[in-house]
């Protein structure tokens, strides 16, 4: 298993070494490397370089399994979902094992290189995050919708100004809602507790992602109804250690794979359109 993902992770090197690579930190470069012909030298100097997260064997994966249809618990007790099923064929490609940490999702990114080596959640990439993380490219465009009770008097995003309105801490929703003048944010852990503070009166509206809002508005389709106001598109990615090319290489790699072989779009019927 082990060998298995060395070479993968040699073969990607080697493919992206083809198409123009970046020096490596020791000053040797990626051309060099693929130039090396044992997969044990190679290996080697990817451990001393602490870079390859792969070389256990075991991809560990962050996610928190409150966001319908991407993330949620099964009927098992264990995490299910697009997302799941997404990172689970990576590691098919990759040769890798993948566990699966659900947690709050905002600790996800703070953890990766720690108790997680990667995070998929739904995550939007944005400049912030950026920062203390790198992202693989995008699997899939999203946008906020706003989830407000049947009887309201919102009917534009004009409207959420002065109003209250709840959402998961430390999502784009959540950040959104300070750009709504007046307006009171409150932030919980779950997205299904803001929805049901909605429905209870104690919430005017709840800023959430357009796939798991079509999904409490249906559960709760007799209490709330969800509003599209055109926000600006989002791209979900997987996030990944600051810097380690050789995982964000393999990783892109795999998703370019399912998306050519079909896999990809099995999985959007099976888990998103159904
Ligand atoms: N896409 C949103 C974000 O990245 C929400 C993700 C989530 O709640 N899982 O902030």
């Amino acid at each position: 298993m082990k060998k298995a993902a060395a070479l993968l992770v040699l073969t990607m090197t080697v493919a992206f070494a083809g198409c123009g690579s970046t020096p490596q930190a020791d000053g040797t470069s990626a051309e060099s490397n693929a130039d090396l012909e044992a997969g044990t030298e190679v290996s080697e100097a990817q451990d001393s370089e602490g870079e390859d997260v792969l070389a256990d064997g075991v991809l560990t994966v962050g996610t928190n399994a409150e966001f319908p249809p991407f993330e949620y618990v099964g009927d098992d007790g264990e995490p299910d979902g697009f997302d799941i099923a997404l990172i689970k064929a990576i590691g098919d490609k990759l040769g890798v094992e993948v566990e699966v940490e659900n947690m709050e999702f905002d600790s996800l990114v703070a953890s990766i290189g720690s108790k997680i080596d990667v995070a998929i959640a739904g995550m939007t990439v944005t400049d912030e995050r950026k920062n203390m993380v790198d992202f693989s490219d995008s699997y899939y465009e999203a946008v906020q919708y706003v989830l407000v009770p049947m009887e309201t008097g919102i009917a534009a995003a004009e409207d959420l100004a002065g109003k209250t309105i709840g959402a998961q801490l430390g999502t784009t929703g959540d950040i959104m809602i300070e750009d709504f003048e007046g307006a009171t944010a409150k932030q919980y852990n779950k997205a299904v507790d803001a929805v049901n503070d909605l429905i209870g009166g104690r919430l005017d509206a709840v800023i959430v992602d357009k796939n798991p809002a079509l999904v409490f508005a249906d559960k709760f389709s007799d209490q709330i109804q969800y509003m599209d106001f055109s926000f600006e598109p989002e791209d979900y990615a997987i996030a990944l250690p600051k810097g380690d090319t050789a995982l964000a290489d393999a990783v892109n790699g795999a998703l370019a794979e399912l998306k050519s072989d079909g896999t990809f779009d099995e999985l959007v019927s099976q888990y998103i359109e159904n």
